[in-house]
């Protein structure tokens, strides 16, 4: 077996350099929460791959579902010669969004193609331009998504000129806003949208129910309620990017369900596809439908083993009960956190839901973010063979995505590893 070491120098001369890893070691094998890496050490699993791998690693249903249709077909493409599996990953996608009302659905292969399919269908329902976006929000990296997302460094810097007719509106976001309620935040947002953009000219107002790669914010009661309202009383579309927060994460299929919304269009991806690169976007069949037939698509899209993979997920997250599996790995993670904040001194909050909580690292004393107290948790997880991410606008977000299947005796092992990070000295 060619080792970390030797493949790290391949690496350096074949692969990008604007293509980076969180650690340096090479995978082997995977399988659940665990990892195996070329030189034969295993890693905890707090990554998810970045909240994809939600049934586990390689779970058994998605396996044998991916090599059962490998023998059948690989690829016709839906756009030349349909199959049965595109048509129902579509009906779960219909089912497991929040709202009785008709819809529709149409899949993709990554996040940022489903944000732009959302966006180009509320342009294209609406006739309108202008798409409505929110402070340390993360939609993807393509050239509309890249204007989408907030914050420059690393996804933005040198990378424009960007897509015209994005309007940033502040976020609610409790631990930096001076705690105002859900309600006032949205009166502020709202100010600012129809000052800076005019109601009649907004298409969508696009946001992730709780935000991800911009610090697991999870808005104020009341803040999304209060946009929604707004976009249907100013016939704007509003779409829930649930990218990564759907598919049982927070402890609902859908964080949206927490507050009984009921989004115009959901974006999907990540948990959905159990390991497998596929999208989806689902919403009201009016606005779904508004589009021209071949007005969207794409050569992969909802290729047929991604979508068998992604139907193995549902049957698995159904299965096992997936979200209150989430909800228990909340219901374990928080309490222990917050004891770990009391006897730590930088940490200004611990939050989430479900099984996507987070650590908030400041310099004692106020809420100044403190990025290399996160680098250096993260650092000491990743030495004490825990894989966890950091995330947020100020990098100093310490965040925890463990596969929704992960052990109780394994969590509570990582636990014990994040616990040894940040009382660090
Ligand atoms: C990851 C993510 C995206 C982009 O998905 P890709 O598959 O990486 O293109 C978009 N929105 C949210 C909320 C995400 O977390």
């Amino acid at each position: 077996m060619t080792s970390s070491d030797e493949l790290h120098k391949r690496r350096a001369s074949a692969v990008a350099r604007g293509v980076s890893s969180v650690i340096s070691s090479y995978v082997d094998t995977a399988a659940g929460a665990g990892i195996r890496d070329v030189d034969g050490n295993t890693w905890l699993d707090f990554a998810s791959g970045i909240a994809v791998t939600s049934v586990g690693n390689a779970a058994p249903r998605v396996v044998a579902a991916v090599q059962q249709q490998a023998e059948r077909f690989t690829h016709t493409c839906f756009m030349v010669a349909p199959y049965e599996s595109y048509v129902a990953v579509c009906e779960q996608l219909i089912e497991l969004t929040p709202g009785a009302f008709e819809k529709r659905a149409a899949l993709f292969n990554s996040g940022a193609e489903a944000v732009e399919n959302a966006v180009k269908i509320a342009r294209h329902a609406t006739g309108r331009p202008a798409v409505v976006v929110f402070d340390h929000a993360y939609h993807g990296r393509t050239n509309l998504t890249m204007a989408l997302t907030a914050k420059v460094m690393p996804y933005k810097h040198r990378m424009g000129p960007f897509a015209p007719e994005v309007y940033r509106a502040p976020m609610s976001y409790p631990l930096r806003d001076g705690g105002r309620s859900g309600p006032e935040a949205a009166r502020t947002a709202i100010d600012v949208i129809e000052k800076q953009v005019g109601g009649p000219n907004v298409a969508a107002v696009l946001i992730e129910p709780i935000q991800g790669e911009g610090g697991f914010v999870e808005p104020a009661p009341g803040f999304l309620p209060a946009l929604a309202a707004w976009a249907r009383d100013n016939g704007a579309v509003f779409i829930a990017d649930e990218i990564q927060t759907g598919f049982c994460r927070t402890g609902d299929w859908f964080a949206s369900e927490h507050e009984n919304l009921e989004p115009d269009l959901v974006t999907t991806a990540k948990g959905m596809g159990g390991g497998l690169p596929i999208a989806g976007v689902v919403g009201r069949a009016e606005i779904m439908d508004a589009v021209h037939a071949g007005g969207l698509g794409g050569t992969y899209g909802g290729n047929p083993i991604a979508c068998a993979a992604a139907l193995a997920a549902v049957e698995t997250m159904r299965e096992l009960d997936l979200t209150t599996a989430a909800r228990r790995i909340g219901d374990a993670m928080l309490p222990r956190l917050r004891e770990i904040a009391d006897k730590a001194d930088g940490i200004g909050d611990v939050r989430g839901r479900g099984a996507m909580i987070a650590v908030e690292l400041v310099r004692p004393g106020g809420i100044d973010p403190d990025p290399p107290a996160a680098a250096a948790a993260a650092k000491a997880c990743h030495e004490a063979g825990l894989l966890v991410l950091t995330c947020g606008t100020y990098g100093n977000v310490l965040r925890f995505l463990p596969p929704l299947v992960i052990s109780d005796p394994d969590l509570a092992r990582g636990l014990d590893i994040v616990e040894r990070a940040l009382l660090l000295p």
